[in-house]
């Protein structure tokens, strides 16, 4: 889709590969995007996920993200301007073709990333666009900038799916670039404000399956009362090929899948703690 929202927005799949999309739109009109969520960079556009909140999902998955995950499954994500424009008036539309289906199918809208709060007042107007239109919202966000959103903005999205990568903070810096503090915040605001959350968790085998870590991640999330359930996903070389191409220096080319053996065992850790894992 283009600025002036004239091209159809396409379903893609976010393991596709994609670059430059924005090229050519001048930094003042990202600037002013980013101010007032006029406009979205969006990397793609699936329908039918299972897997990425309650129900049937539309996800909107978004370009820009200020981390460095060194299992990052699609990097082409970490700058904005590889996303594709899109007015906010557009994508409201696009939410609105499929309002009734959603609804048969108790799913609903998902805005995913990237980062999503990297474009906070886009994604905060479209979460309100969807609620509008009567649409189930979910936020999927590791949670640095979930400062970035206010109470009543918060309001507008029903479930988050809190992706947390690692316990320890020295090993989260390592893992991230960023450091844990903030998404920890976040989790504990959520908490007090009772707002649903789903807990996802890559698993990277000899990266992120240190089972003392695990437990304290799980004692954190069980203390919370609000985390519904806890996504255990395995990792996968799904992504590799974009480290490839975008002559980024990727570092898990050995690591094998995580195996299901390891899958039960980390599900196990945390329903010892009383969660739901899958
Ligand atoms: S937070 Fe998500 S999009 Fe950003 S680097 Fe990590 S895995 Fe990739």
């Amino acid at each position: 889709m283009s600025l002036d929202g004239d091209v159809q927005l396409e379903s893609k799949s976010p393991f596709e590969l994609r670059v430059n999309l924005s090229k050519g739109v001048s930094e003042s009109a990202v600037k002013r995007a980013l101010e007032t969520g006029d406009m979205g960079f969006l990397h793609s556009f699936t329908t039918g996920s299972t897997v990425d909140g309650p129900g049937v999902r539309l996800v909107a998955w978004t370009a820009g993200c200020h981390w460095r995950c060194v299992y990052c499954h699609n990097p082409d994500t970490w700058n904005m301007m590889n996303g594709m424009p899109v007015t906010l008036e557009r994508a409201i539309e696009e939410l609105a073709k499929y309002r009734h289906g959603l609804k048969i199918m108790s799913g609903g809208f998902t805005l995913s990333g990237g980062e999503p709060l990297m474009q906070d007042r886009f994604a905060v107007r479209l979460f309100s666009g969807a609620r509008a239109l009567g649409i189930h919202t979910a936020l999927d966000t590791n949670g640095h900038l979930g400062s970035r959103l206010s109470d009543e903005e918060l309001d507008q999205i029903d479930v988050v799916l809190l992706d947390m990568k690692m316990w320890d903070p020295a090993r989260h810096q390592n893992l991230t670039g960023k450091e844990v503090g903030p998404t920890l915040d976040f989790a504990r605001r959520l908490s007090r404000r009772n707002k649903a959350v789903w807990l996802r968790y890559v698993l990277v085998p000899g990266l992120t399956d240190d089972e003392n870590d695990i437990n304290q991640l799980a004692a954190f999330a069980a203390g919370l009362g609000n985390v519904k359930r806890v996504d255990v996903l395995p990792f996968h070389q799904m992504g590799r090929y974009k480290w490839k191409e975008l002559n980024l220096n990727y570092t898990l080319n050995d690591v094998p899948p995580a195996p299901p053996e390891l899958v039960k065992r980390t599900c196990d850790q945390f329903r010892a703690v009383g969660l739901k894992a899958f």
